[in-house]
C-alpha cells in the first residue's frame, strides 16, 4: 500500500462541453488548496457519458487549464500511480467494486427494461408521486440473476439502498448533513453496458486515488448523500467534502449565456489576461483575509484556505473582472502584453509580419490607450484614431462642434499649423516648441489652445495625451504596415481645409 496523507484533491470535468466560469473555478480552487497545503492536484477525465463526451472538449479543457496555468501534478496525460485517469479504462475497476457490493448482498441485478421503467415512472408521475424504481428486482436471487445475464439477458446493477436509515455526512462549507434513506432511489451504479454511473464511478475512483478533500460545484450537494451512502456501503470512509456555492450573475440568476461570456474560452479569445481571470475567479466564493484583492498566483495560494470560503452564492460582475484585469495589464511585463497584443492587430490585417519596429510600436499604442481599454482585444478599436482619420466627426461629434465653434480655436489650429507644415516627421521637441510659439503668438493658453489642436490632430475631443499621439502617429509612419497612417501635419491640414 502506498503511503499517502498529504491533501490529494481532484478536478473531474466531463469533456462534455468547454470549460465554463463556474467548472474552472472548481478546478482553481482545488489547485489552491493543494498547493497552500503542499498537496497534490489530480486531474480525472470523467467520459463514461459516451454519447456526449468528445475528445475535442478534452483538448478544449487541458488548454484552457494550461493557458491559465492550472497545472495538475497528476492525472489525466501526465500519469501517476492511481491511474488510468480516464474513466472509460476504468471500468474493471468499478465491475469489482459492484461485484463486491452484489456479493454482499448490497446491491442487485435489475432486469426491468426501459419501457418497463417509463411506464413506471409515469403511473407515479400521474398519481402525484415523485418517480422512484419499485424494488422490482431486488430480491430476485443472486444465481437466478447470473443464470438470466448467462443466458443473454441484460442487467444494470443498483444499489440496495437500506430502508430507515440516516445517511449522515458533514460539509466543510454547508456543515452538518442528515438526510433520510427513503429520499434515494435504488440508484444504478452500472449500466448493462459495463459504464458506470456518476455517482458510483465518483466513488470509486476518489477512494481508489486517495482522495482527501472534494471540492465541487453546489449542484452536486444534492448527489452527495448518494455517494456517501455509497462510501459507507462499501464500508470504506469518505473524504472531505466541501461545495463550492453557485454562481450567479448580478441579477441574482445563476449564471447564463445571457449575462455575457461564460466560457473560459470567450475570455481568452478577448484578450483577457490569465492571471487576472485566476485572480478573479478565486474571488467568487472566496475571500483573502486582508482585503487585498489584487493578487499574484502565488499570493493568493499563500492565502488559500476552506474556512474562508463563503456559502453564499458568488456574484459574477463583469465590471470587477475589469478591473481587476486593467490592473493586471498594468503589472505585467510590458513586453508580454505587446506578444499578447501582436494578434488582434493581425486580425483588422494592420500589420503582417512582426519586427522590432512594429514591436516598438505596438508598445506604443498600449502605453497611450492602455487606460482607455478592460481587455486588449479592444486595443485595435480603441486606438483606431491612429488609423482612421475620420473628418466626419468634426460634423457628428457635439463636443468637437462645440470647440471648433469658439472663433479662437481656428486661429490656433492654423497657427499651429503653419508651425509644423514643413517637419516631416514632428516630434517631441519640434511640437512643443510649436505649441509654445502659438501661446506666444496668440496669448491663449491651458485647454483653449491644447483643445484645438486635438482636434487638429485627430479630429476627436478626447483621447490619450496629445505627446503621446503624436509620437504613436508618427512612428507608425516609419512602420512597415498595411494601412496609411497620415502624418500629423497632413491631419490638421484637412481640418483646416474644413473651418
Ligand atoms: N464530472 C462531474 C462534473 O463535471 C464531476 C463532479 C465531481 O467533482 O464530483 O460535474
Amino acid at each position: 500500500m502506498k503511503k499517502v496523507n498529504k491533501v490529494r484533491v481532484r478536478f473531474a470535468p466531463s469533456p462534455t462541453g468547454y470549460l465554463h466560469v463556474g467548472n474552472v473555478r472548481t478546478a482553481l480552487f482545488n489547485f489552491l488548496f493543494a498547493k497552500n497545503r503542499d498537496g497534490k492536484f489530480i486531474l480525472r477525465i470523467e467520459d463514461t457519458d459516451l454519447e456526449r463526451s468528445k475528445r475535442e472538449f478534452e483538448d478544449a479543457l487541458i488548454k484552457d487549464l494550461e493557458w491559465l496555468g492550472i497545472k495538475w501534478d497528476e492525472g489525466f496525460i501526465v500519469g501517476g500511480d492511481f491511474g488510468p485517469y480516464r474513466q472509460t479504462e476504468r471500468l474493471d475497476i468499478y465491475k469489482k467494486y459492484a461485484e463486491k457490493l452484489i456479493n454482499e448482498g448490497k446491491a442487485y441485478y435489475c432486469f426491468c427494461s426501459k419501457e418497463e421503467l417509463e411506464k413506471e415512472r409515469e403511473k407515479q408521475k400521474r398519481m402525484g408521486k415523485i418517480p422512484k424504481y419499485s424494488g422490482k428486482c431486488r430480491n430476485i436471487p443472486i444465481d437466478e440473476a447470473l443464470n438470466r445475464i448467462k443466458n443473454g439477458e441484460k442487467a444494470v446493477v443498483r444499489l440496495k439502498v437500506p430502508k430507515n436509515h440516516k445517511i449522515i455526512f458533514e460539509d466543510a462549507v454547508f456543515g452538518h448533513q442528515e438526510i433520510d434513506s427513503s429520499q434515494v432511489d435504488d440508484r444504478v451504479l452500472l449500466r448493462s453496458d459495463g459504464t458506470p454511473t456518476y455517482n458510483f464511478a465518483c466513488v470509486v475512483d476518489d477512494y481508489e486515488m486517495k482522495i482527501t478533500h472534494i471540492l465541487r460545484g453546489e449542484q452536486h450537494l444534492s448527489n452527495t448523500p448518494l455517494q456517501a451512502l455509497i462510501y459507507e456501503m462499501i464500508g470504506i470512509k469518505p473524504p472531505v467534502f466541501a461545495h463550492l456555492s453557485t454562481i450567479n450573475g448580478p441579477d441574482g440568476k445563476k449564471l447564463s449565456k445571457r449575462h455575457g461570456a461564460t466560457s473560459i474560452l470567450e475570455f481568452r479569445e478577448k484578450g483577457y489576461l490569465p492571471e487576472a481571470m485566476v485572480n478573479y475567479l478565486s474571488l467568487l466564493g472566496w475571500s483573502p483575509p486582508d482585503e487585498k484583492e489584487i493578487m499574484t498566483l502565488n499570493e493568493i495560494i499563500s492565502k488559500f484556505s476552506l474556512e474562508r470560503v463563503s456559502k453564499s452564492p458568488a456574484i459574477f460582475d463583469i465590471k470587477k473582472l475589469n478591473w481587476v484585469n486593467r490592473e493586471h495589464m498594468k503589472m505585467i511585463d510590458k513586453k508580454r502584453l505587446v506578444q499578447l497584443s501582436i494578434p488582434y492587430f493581425k486580425n483588422f490585417d494592420i500589420f503582417n509580419e512582426v519586427d522590432e519596429k512594429i514591436e516598438k510600436f505596438v508598445e506604443l499604442i498600449l502605453d497611450g490607450f492602455l487606460n482607455h481599454i478592460d481587455y486588449l482585444s479592444q486595443i485595435v478599436y480603441e486606438s483606431q484614431m491612429i488609423f482612421k482619420f475620420n473628418l466626419e466627426n468634426l460634423n457628428v461629434d457635439e463636443e468637437v462642434k462645440k470647440i471648433l465653434g469658439k472663433e479662437e480655436s481656428k486661429v490656433v489650429i492654423s497657427c499651429f499649423y503653419d508651425k509644423i507644415k514643413d517637419i516631416e516627421y514632428l516630434d517631441f521637441e519640434s511640437y512643443k516648441n510649436a505649441v509654445l510659439g502659438c501661446m506666444k503668438e496668440l496669448g491663449i493658453k491651458g485647454k483653449n489652445l491644447f483643445h484645438p489642436i486635438r482636434v487638429g490632430i485627430t479630429a476627436l475631443s478626447s483621447g490619450p495625451e496629445i505627446e503621446k499621439l503624436i509620437e504613436i502617429i508618427e512612428y507608425g509612419r516609419k512602420c512597415n504596415l498595411n494601412v496609411e497612417i497620415l502624418p500629423v501635419k497632413e491631419r490638421v491640414r484637412r481640418v483646416l481645409e474644413r473651418l
